[in-house]
């Protein structure tokens, strides 16, 4: 469906149905696939035929959503993950191994850093973080010889930085290695980071793209653009015979377009089964069927609880690159000139005492470990995901107390403005 627009991908890509056949996609709710003879199915498992034969590596359901979101994304192919966390491991570790290096944006969400930062550190993969406002020289330096992806997010979570996707791709780029981009908080209604350069963008669908808090999922994208063979030495997993799958030679056998995401299923999905339940792959879906219609509206009402904030005596202040005055609105006009998300954060002047009184008055506003949802959450980090820290050290962590998190959902902005007004009223 890649010629239609946006709109109507988010409806229709993925699954064309034939005569007869159920117009919604049908959940395959079974974890095994009969064939009539030892030799159809040898077939599939040589990967000389496509076809299905266990859940675990691939669904008919799950394969109709994802190709939905390479769609969406501009790229050739996809897979589903069981989680956003599932799809970051295996974007990274499907051409990372022990002894290998990462460059990455220091501002990514929390459970990514420490993916990278402490679980893939003890498979022996080291990182070296970089701010995003880093120069071309800072970020240059970061290189290794070992270097074998770069990463960042789009719009960060939750510090809400925006990631110059063009001046990361060109360092990795004239590193000989990919820029793995996770386009969460964008989703790509918002921005297609592959358009900028990136080669693999990842997505916890479990935000927006789910957007109703009812499925925890991932997906991960190839753009079909990173040329492996021409780093065959740097990445030896997709351009060098895997004898654990019958001397295939991934690069070759299935070229640029669909290598990546072969070798993932194949290798990471045998080996390690994160796979994504087609009931979820089911629910995703209807999701996506809206994702369109309901991004524009987290986006107005983003905007319109960040500017009613902006204006409050008891707020420090208010991060959100849809203002004017955030240090990413240029950076935010070029990649998210429709806006970015429904996630604003801000500081009240009196901490951790002041949001304690503020959330407990919220009436629209539940206090959730959740963002990007249908339904408007918030979270005080001091209170909550960083109560083990303390002032000094929230300081440090540029998290302050008084710091909260709000992620406007898609209900009438003058009831959330009106909500966040009397629990403000009430700190005094
Ligand atoms: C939530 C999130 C993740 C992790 O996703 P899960 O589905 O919770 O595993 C990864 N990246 C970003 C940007 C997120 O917001």
């Amino acid at each position: 469906m890649s010629d239609y627009k946006m709109s109507t991908k988010c409806v229709q890509a993925g699954y064309t149905p034939g005569n007869g056949e159920p117009r919604q996609i049908p959940i395959i709710q079974s974890t095994t696939f009969k064939y009539a003879t030892s030799e159809d199915m040898g077939k599939l498992f040589d990967l000389e035929a496509s076809g299905y034969f266990y859940t675990r590596l691939q669904n008919p359901t799950n394969d109709y959503v994802a190709a939905k979101i390479a769609d969406l994304e501009g790229g050739t192919a996809a897979m589903l993950t069981s989680s956003g966390q599932a799809a970051n491991f295996f974007a990274l570790f499907n051409i990372c191994e022990c002894g290998s290096h990462i460059v990455s944006s220091s501002t990514i969400y929390g459970g990514t850093f420490n993916l990278i930062s402490v679980t893939m550190a003890k498979m022996g993969i080291d990182v070296t973080f970089v701010s995003p406002d880093c120069t071309e020289e800072e970020l240059n330096a970061a290189f290794k010889e070992n270097t074998k992806a770069v990463f960042g997010e789009t719009i960060a979570n939750p510090a809400l930085t925006v990631l110059d996707i063009e001046k990361f791709a060109k360092a990795a780029h004239e590193h000989g290695v990919p820029l793995i981009v996770d386009n969460t908080f964008a989703t790509p209604v918002n921005c297609r980071p592959i358009e900028w350069g990136a080669d693999i963008v990842t997505h916890s669908t479990t935000k927006y793209m789910d957007g109703h808090g009812a499925a925890v999922g991932g997906a991960i994208v190839d753009s079909g653009k990173f040329d492996w063979m021409a780093y065959a030495d740097k990445f030896p997993g997709l351009c060098t015979p895997d004898e654990s799958y019958h001397g295939v030679t991934y690069a070759e056998k299935f070229g640029k377009e669909g290598a990546f995401i072969t070798k993932c299923t194949t290798q990471l999905m045998r080996d390690l089964g994160c796979i994504q339940s087609p009931q979820h792959a089911f629910l995703l879906n209807l999701g996506l069927e809206s994702l369109h219609v309901r991004m524009p509206r987290h986006v107005e009402n983003g905007q319109a609880v960040a500017e009613f904030l902006t204006s409050q005596p008891q707020v420090n202040f208010v991060s959100y690159p849809g203002l004017p005055d955030n240090p990413y609105h240029a950076l935010a006009e070029k990649y998210l000139p429709n806006g970015g998300c429904g996630v604003v954060s801000f500081e009240l002047k009196g901490g951790r005492a002041a949001a304690e009184i503020f959330m407990k008055h919220l009436k629209l506003a539940a206090i959730e470990t959740h963002v990007a949802d249908a339904r408007t959450c918030c979270l005080n980090p001091a209170s909550s995901t960083h109560r083990q820290m303390n002032e000094e050290q929230l300081r440090e962590a540029g998290i302050p107390a008084g710091l909260i998190r709000i992620s406007c959902g898609l209900e009438d902005k003058e009831d959330l403005i009106a909500d966040l007004a009397q629990a403000l009223a009430a700190i005094g």
